[in-house]
């Protein structure tokens, strides 16, 4: 393609994208394919000589765009939001047009740049403490925008776990001799923590750093929040086997329920193990902190005076397109200490020496986007208080749709609605009646009409079988909250009536 088509297509392109968000109710919300349905379609190996781009456009509205689900659709209620801005469509754009790796400083000097400014706004947003800003020189706290939660999550890890082996060879001068046979030997001792309900990219991080994750209890009536206790009795019990607790994954916004675990308690009982690095994963409710009203004092108080790092995604409710999670960290001596590599090429004139300031000493990966442009144009259009609306919006039709569906008899909410979530099921009519199944059968009945609304179930302990509404989407109103409300109603009728 040469300039001038390019000049010509993407005009066409834009114009096509404001087609679809123009349009975007009348698609179905979830894809109507087959699997496998694609490679029916296309060709198996990649064309000989180069094609027309009108030609290509063609096929991508034939076959790309049925196989797509429309997650900005009012009425995608499924997993969690993955919100997109017309800001975050131009930042994206932008970046493409500019692509470069801004491994370091000086690979891009904005890059880096605005990365550390956004971060210091989003931290000032969350109620962080000044100990976390990366602009703030009288300290080594600060942040980097990561890919997703599973990066933030490994990363963490593999800096918690250099922490801990650094800390406990000081303490054993024997391990001078061979460190790294000395390491080998003390990695089979380490344990990390999570609860039954913190998501899979706590124990995936063991997983592949071949450490031992023990997934601690949460029970129905602490609304699964992991608590003090149950904390301080796993690491008296692991510490008596010899073993090393060195990292928590606490959450902020279970995935499953929007658990909170007890960051204050945790916070208590962790001041007996330095050892133990606490981080927040709060991917989908780290934003809810930009909110005054819902940002629960005491706990933003214990993270601050205690926990070692937090990463939230903008990529989910944060009005900023995928990748996006800004990962905070209290000492980013801990992240470079154990990611930092400096061959020749990569040095660069006026390098900190302690590295902190190039992204790559913060992140596993060298090359990576520029990915402060989109938190920098959305934050700068929206402004605080346009961010907090939107947070705000999403909210309050959740609290519509949960007070609405309890004035539905057919139904229960199984869980005290938090921020956009809402999780309920249908009631079993008489004892006789199997709750899970008929819940599978409502959840049949929902997909039959996966065209109209889009929803994720899921299973709760000491539940059962439930489904999960997540308002978030920008486009959605109470109008769709109705119509959620109808089909909800229909399908609740046609199973009960079997
Ligand atoms: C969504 C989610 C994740 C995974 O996030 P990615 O950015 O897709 O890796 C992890 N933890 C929680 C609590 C989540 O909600």
């Amino acid at each position: 393609m040469d300039l001038s088509t390019f000049r010509r297509a993407a005009h066409a392109a834009v114009d096509r994208i404001c087609d679809y968000y123009a349009t975007i109710e009348q698609l179905p919300v979830a894809a109507q394919v087959e699997r496998g349905y694609l490679a029916r379609a296309l060709p198996d190996a990649a064309p000989t000589n180069g094609e027309a781009w009108e030609q290509i456009e063609r096929d991508f509205e034939q076959h790309i765009l049925p196989g797509m689900t429309h997650w900005q659709h009012p009425m995608f209620f499924g997993f969690f939001p993955s919100n997109a801005t017309y800001e975050g469509i131009i930042a994206d754009m932008y970046t493409s047009a500019l692509t470069n790796p801004g491994f370091n400083w000086n690979a891009s000097p904005a890059v880096t740049e605005l990365e550390f400014i956004v971060l210091d706004w989003l931290a000032k947003m969350m109620g962080l403490s000044s100990a976390f800003y990366s602009n703030d020189l009288s300290h080594s706290g600060g942040g980097v925008i990561l890919g997703g939660a599973s990066e933030a999550t490994l990363t963490i890890a593999i800096s918690a776990r250099e922490r801990a082996l650094r800390a406990l060879a000081e303490q054993h001068s024997e391990s001078s001799a061979d460190p790294i046979a000395w390491r080998a030997a003390m990695v089979p001792k380490l344990v990390m923590y999570g609860t039954t309900q913190t998501h899979s990219v706590g124990a995936k991080a063991a997983m592949m750093l071949g450490i031992r994750f023990r997934a601690l209890d949460v029970a129905r009536k602490d609304q699964y929040g992991l608590r003090g206790e149950t904390l301080r009795a796993a690491i008296e019990e692991d510490t008596a086997r010899g073993r090393i607790p060195f990292m928590l994954v606490a959450t902020y916004g279970t995935t499953n329920s929007c658990a909170i675990d007890h960051l204050d308690e945790i916070a208590e009982v962790a001041k007996s193990s330095p050892l133990l690095w606490l981080h927040v994963d709060a991917a989908y409710g780290g934003v809810t902190w930009c909110l005054p009203e819902n940002r629960p004092e005491r706990i933003i108080a214990a993270f601050n005076a205690r926990f070692d790092s937090l990463s939230t995604n903008l990529h989910k409710w944060g009005l900023v397109q995928m990748e996006c999670s800004p990962t905070f960290v209290r000492d980013r001596h801990d992240l470079a200490k154990a990611l930092s590599m400096t061959p020749d090429i990569l040095k660069s004139k006026g390098m900190d020496p302690a590295a902190l300031n190039d992204l790559r000493n913060l992140q596993i990966v060298l090359g990576r986007r520029f990915r402060a442009l989109k938190v920098w144009f959305m934050l700068r259009s929206y402004g605080t208080t346009g961010f907090q609306e939107h947070l705000r919006r999403s909210i309050a039709l959740a609290r519509s749709f949960a007070d609405q569906l309890r004035d539905m008899p057919a139904f229960e909410i199984v869980n005290p609605p938090r921020w956009g979530l809402v999780m309920f099921r249908l009631r079993a009519p008489d004892e006789s009646v199997d709750v899970d199944a008929l819940n599978h059968a409502l959840n049949d009945a929902l997909l039959e009409r996966s065209d109209q609304l889009f929803l994720s179930p899921t299973v709760l302990p000491e539940v059962g079988y439930c489904e999960r509404l997540v308002v978030g989407a920008p486009a959605t109103t109470e109008e769709h909250i109705q119509k959620t409300l109808r089909i909800l109603q229909e399908c609740a009728d046609s199973v009960l009536s079997k």
